[in-house]
């Protein structure tokens, strides 16, 4: 008896507050397409662009001369983002082997 009490003491708000939240971002998200990208900032050694319409931020790769990875707020986000695939595709970029063998 006793459970059931506490799951309707707090399944309700938190379901609730839970709920408006995840709305609010759909909508945002939903509200804009990104279809207006900033031209490409630099930052950090990384390029990337702002979506003029909510701010949202993607990485923009300038040989090939287009956006790629995924969309984050948090420039930081997106930097550890490309650090990590540049780890993947270049795994000799920290030297672990490059000790003197003397
Ligand atoms: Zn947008």
């Amino acid at each position: 008896m006793s459970e059931n009490k506490k799951k309707s003491r707090w399944g309700w708000p938190l379901g609730l507050t839970a709920t408006g939240l995840a709305g609010a971002a759909v909508v945002m998200f939903r509200g804009c397409w990104h279809g207006k990208m900033s031209w490409p900032i630099r930052a950090q050694g990384y390029s990337y662009q702002v979506c003029m319409g909510c701010g949202i931020k993607r990485l923009f790769d300038e040989k090939a001369f287009q956006a790629y990875g995924p969309y984050r707020y948090d420039l930081n986000r997106l930097i550890a983002w490309a650090q990590a695939q540049r780890e993947k595709a270049e795994p000799s970029v920290y030297p672990s082997e490059h000790r003197p063998a003397s």
